[in-house]
């Protein structure tokens, strides 16, 4: 599989937070035969994770999370409407008038489309003013409690999915999807682990989809647990603000390269491990943008304080619209990520490690 229908596959499979396993099968699928795979309860998904005692180099573990931002059907009105909580962080002005996708007790999607008034009910005084989640339902286009709940089968607790099929265009080389935050960190993983797979390194690489970080970075506290990992390197779908902020100012822009994060409000990245980083992009002609985030935090918030401190990195791939139904992702970024990636697993040492 190319690397375009690797994003494209990640992207449609639906995993809110608690419900990855579609996203865990797809990554076992494609990895194959490659590495040895396995997962634990919480449904993390480790790649080639060596057991402590037949260890005989340092292990860089790469993480990507294979959450999704959706909701929860919380629930069920006598006119048929879903009442439901988010899963992951919203803005109420993001959620109303789209499609859906809702897990039945069959294990079926059933469509549907949040709730919205329409203009001719609405008064010149409301016209404009945003919605409260709370005053919202999903409509899967039954009139009773009875139809929703025995003939599409939908009960409490049922996970939602923003339903969207995920494309590429070749002109702009831009992907226009859903869950680039953070399927495009796991295919990061799956593509540089692929190619990378008969080549000797001085490391150990362990790759992880970890589950739950829209809702606090759960599965990452349990998979670091699991690897002790020497170097964390946190593979990400970060919010593009190119399109709204002044270029000079802007933390996260597409086709400006990989990523690279110094700071956020859970996390000073390791400055050494930073320079070592910087280092590589520069030798290998990689294009990376660096950033210094404000708000916001990532699986590395909870890796980087296990294991007496693991040197950790966020490295992203901009997401226009993230946290939303629909996004859009660079190619060209991809490809740098990938690359990146790639160089600082081919080049990084015990002896470097060791210097961090
Ligand atoms: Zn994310």
């Amino acid at each position: 599989m190319n690397s375009i229908e690797l994003i494209k596959r990640f992207s449609d499979v639906n995993g809110v937070s608690g419900f990855e396993d579609e996203v865990a099968q797809l990554a076992k699928e494609i990895i194959g035969n490659d590495y040895p795979v396995c997962e634990d309860k919480i449904r993390n998904l480790y790649i080639n994770n060596i057991e402590k005692e037949k260890r005989t180099k340092p292990v860089v573990m790469l993480d990507a999370h294979s959450d999704e931002v959706g909701f929860m059907v919380q629930s069920i009105e006598p006119n048929g409407l879903l009442k439901f909580i988010a899963l992951g962080g919203w803005s109420n002005q993001q959620i109303p008038a789209h499609k859906v996708r809702v897990l039945n007790r069959d294990g079926e999607y059933v469509e549907g489309i949040i709730s919205s008034i329409p203009p001719h009910f609405t008064s010149k005084a409301d016209a404009g003013k945003v919605t409260d989640m709370k005053d919202m339902f999903i409509d899967v286009g039954t009139t009773s409690y009875e139809e929703t709940v025995n003939d599409f089968k939908i009960g409490v607790g049922a996970p939602v999915v923003p339903d969207v099929i995920c494309t590429y265009n070749e002109k702009s080389r831009m992907f226009l999807g859903k869950a680039f935050d953070d399927r495009v960190g796991c295919a990061v993983i799956v593509d540089v682990m692929k190619e990378l797979k008969d080549k000797e390194l001085d490391v150990t690489l362990t790759g992880v989809l970890s589950t739950q970080e829209e809702e606090g970075c759960r599965g990452a506290v349990v998979a670091t647990q699991k690897v002790m990992p020497d170097v964390a390197i946190v593979l990400e779908g970060p919010p593009a603000d190119d399109n709204f902020r002044g270029a000079y100012r802007s933390q996260g822009a597409l086709r400006k390269g990989a990523q690279v994060r110094h700071i956020d409000p859970t996390m000073i990245a390791n400055p050494r491990l930073v320079r070592f980083i910087q280092k590589i992009a520069m030798e290998n002609n990689i294009k990376i943008q660096e950033t210094v985030r404000e708000s916001g935090g990532t699986n590395a918030s909870k890796i980087h304080l296990e294991n007496g401190g693991i040197p950790t990195i966020v490295i992203g791939i901009p997401v226009r619209y993230t946290h939303s139904h629909y996004g859009f992702i660079s190619y060209d970024d991809y490809i740098e990520t990938v690359k990146l990636v790639k160089a600082i697993a081919e080049n990084i040492t015990k002896d470097i490690i060791d210097s961090f």
